[in-house]
């Protein structure tokens, strides 16, 4: 990226456009259709980190409009606030999310109403806790998480994992959270990814890695107009860019933040003096750097880490003015105060103190005192350039396991969609058969209908089906599913027509074949095999599903009731045999000889009954 957003007046028009994401919200009403809701959950969950307070408006006009969306609401509510609000109110809120998940047997529900009680317990400073409950979830395995379940779930553990100093599972975890950012498709987490990952390799001084993410994350943020996101990685741009001597760089993305502070809605900079300082520190602009170090002028002073970074900048200040020993006073009390206070700082801020330190005793003529501390700074380097290379080596490692993972994911991808192809084929092979009559000439027409239909029942033909079940066989066998082939007679035939004339037999015939077309799926292949033998061949279906199927069949069938004229008929009935693919055999012949197996046997048994082919024997199976 060569303009990571240096020109503001540029980066101000991009956030300018930033989309009203609240614009169109529910309204509480009760007309709304289940769909309409839908879409707003939705909607909360693709805003949730790209702007919380969005989401949590969502939120409540989902716990307004009250049912079982409430519980959702709730949800929603408890998230954003255990992120960027009141970790009291959230908790408020998981409460009542969670009696409404569990009222409903949500497990989904439960299990996000847990990520969210792991996300308080670390802001509660509770960081084992935090980890003891996600490692709970993690073993759960009744649980289906879509993707922004799983960035959830990783970021939140990304974050965890850093707080407790397991830097390799961390950094490892903040790019699988990168990994399922992506696979949501929203750019919320995305962008949040991004800046995490990219503030993280910064802590541990991997500047090139935190330089290239978080410039792709602050030119995401920039185009969303998302506000948090530019802040936070526009800080750590500031300091990246310091630290490896792009110091106009540095100094432009702090103007950027002071220029847009209006549209970042920053309100009140303090928390920003620090970074704010080492952009004009970092182009000699000392008297506005010092400006932003005034006590009062800076909220970091409070806290450990801040106090090591606003020393580091206030010693480099004094020497640039000339105050050698102003500015040993302050690095040295800063030191002391970091033995006395045990207190845990960023090493990288604890070097460049060491450095100034040792820089203002060499000016003020103490170069043993000097040599000392430059020393201990170069201790502090080398550990840092540690950390740094095994965080780089990391990520490179997880780069390539992702990328292979994605690769994995793409071939299984594409043998889905060559299925689904094939199945596409399949429906418009049938529709252009069928189509295609109309299409054609009338001759035409007829002859292929005479070719494929049998002109009696009007259900297909032989030649049908063999033309139709390799198809069907290769889906299956591509999708490993079954297909039943099922071979039907019926019996007494003979007598039928010896008893009652041809013309019985025929309305018989066509009774059956109609009984067979109504009761068996659009998606089964019917034909009448000859005579009156049936083949029905039946994708998606097993074994014993077949059978029920068949069994309904028969009792319907023998419920039929038929007259010729004015002769009622006798009842007929059907014996069957029905083998199944693969078990029974891999080809549409194999399969016919192992279900006339089944066939014999229901004949030999006293015919009107179904049976399965028989496991081992007749026929060639592979
Ligand atoms: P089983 O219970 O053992 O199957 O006895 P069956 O009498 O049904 O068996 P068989 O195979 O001996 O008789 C089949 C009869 O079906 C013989 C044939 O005349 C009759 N048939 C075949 N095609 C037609 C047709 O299109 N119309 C009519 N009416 N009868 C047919
Ligand atoms: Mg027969
Ligand atoms: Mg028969």
């Amino acid at each position: 990226m060569a303009d990571p957003g240096v020109n503001t007046a540029d980066a101000g028009l991009a956030i300018g456009q930033a989309r009203p994401f609240t614009a169109a919200l529910p309204k509480a009403a009760h007309t709304r259709s289940v769909d309409e809701i839908k879409t707003w959950v939705a909607r909360a969950w693709e805003l949730c980190y790209l702007d919380p307070l969005a989401s949590r408006e969502i939120g409540r006009r989902l716990v307004e409009h009250g049912g079982s969306w409430a519980a959702e609401g709730w949800l929603q509510v408890a998230l954003a606030e255990v992120r960027v609000g009141d970790t009291t109110l959230a908790l408020d809120a998981l409460r009542r999310a969670r009696s409404g998940f569990t009222s409903q047997a949500n497990q989904r529900g439960t299990a996000l109403c847990d990520e969210v009680q792991a996300i308080a317990l670390r802001r509660a400073g509770d960081f084992q806790g935090s980890a003891r409950l996600q490692a709970v979830l993690d073993m759960r395995n009744d649980i289906v998480r879509d993707p922004m379940h799983e960035y959830i779930s990783l970021n939140s553990r990304a974050i965890t994992t850093k707080l407790l100093g397991d830097c390799d599972k961390a950094l490892r975890l903040f790019y699988a959270a990168l990994d399922a950012a992506a696979r949501t498709g929203w750019i919320g987490p995305r962008i949040t990814a991004l800046s995490n990952l990219g503030g993280y390799h910064q802590d541990l001084f991997n500047l090139e890695d935190a330089r290239t993410l978080s410039e792709q994350a602050l030119s995401m943020a920039r185009d969303a107009g998302a506000r948090q996101a530019i802040v936070t990685t526009a800080i750590t741009l500031i300091i990246v860019y310091h630290a490896i001597g792009e110091m106009q760089q540095s100094r432009a993305m702090a103007e950027f933040l002071i220029t847009n502070n209006d549209s970042l809605g920053l309100g009140d900079i303090k928390r920003l003096s620090l970074p704010l300082a080492l952009g004009h520190l970092a182009v000699g602009e000392i008297d506005e750097a010092l400006g932003k170090l005034e006590p009062g002028t800076t909220g970091a002073l409070s806290d450990d880490d801040g106090m090591t970074f606003w020393a580091w900048m206030k010693c480099r200040c004094l020497l640039a003015k000339g105050d050698a020993p102003g500015a040993r006073d302050v690095a040295e009390r800063t030191l002391r105060m970091r033995q006395q206070r045990a207190m845990v700082d960023q090493p990288y801020d604890t070097m460049a103190l060491l450095r100034a330190l040792a820089d203002a005793c060499e000016t003020a003529g103490d170069p043993a005192a000097a040599l000392g501390f430059l020393r201990e700074a170069h201790a502090r380097y080398e550990q840092l350039v540690g950390r740094s290379a095994r965080a780089r080596y990391t990520a490179l490692q997880v780069v390539h396991q992702l990328a292979e993972t994605q690769r994995e994911r793409d071939v299984a991808v594409d043998s889905r969609r060559t299925v689904e192809d094939d199945r596409r084929r399949l429906v418009e092979l049938n529709a252009a058969l069928q189509v295609q009559a109309a299409e054609t000439e009338m001759l035409h027409a007829k002859l292929r209908e005479q070719a494929l239909r049998d002109p009696l029942t009007g259900l297909h033909n032989r030649r049908y089906l063999f033309e139709m079940s390799p198809g069907l066989l290769e889906l299956a066998r591509r999708q490993s599913g079954t297909v039943c082939v099922v071979l039907m007679d019926l019996d007494h035939f003979k007598l039928l027509n010896d008893t009652y004339g041809h013309a019985a037999g025929d309305l018989v015939l066509q009774r059956f074949s109609l009984l067979l077309t109504q009761m068996l799926r659009r998606s089964d292949v019917v034909c009448r095999y000859g005579g009156e033998e049936f083949v029905a061949v039946m994708p998606d279906i097993d074994g014993e599903g077949a059978l029920a199927m068949l069994s309904r069949l028969l009792e319907a069938f023998q419920e039929q009731q038929s007259d010729l004229g004015r002769k009622r008929l006798p009842r007929g009935s059907f014996s069957a045999g029905i083998a199944q693919f693969p078990r029974h055999g891999n080809t549409l012949e194999q399969l016919l000889s192992r279900a006339d197996r089944g066939l014999y046997s229901a004949k030999n048994q006293g015919r009107a009954r179904i049976e399965m082919a028989p496991r081992t024997g007749f026929g060639t199976l592979t």
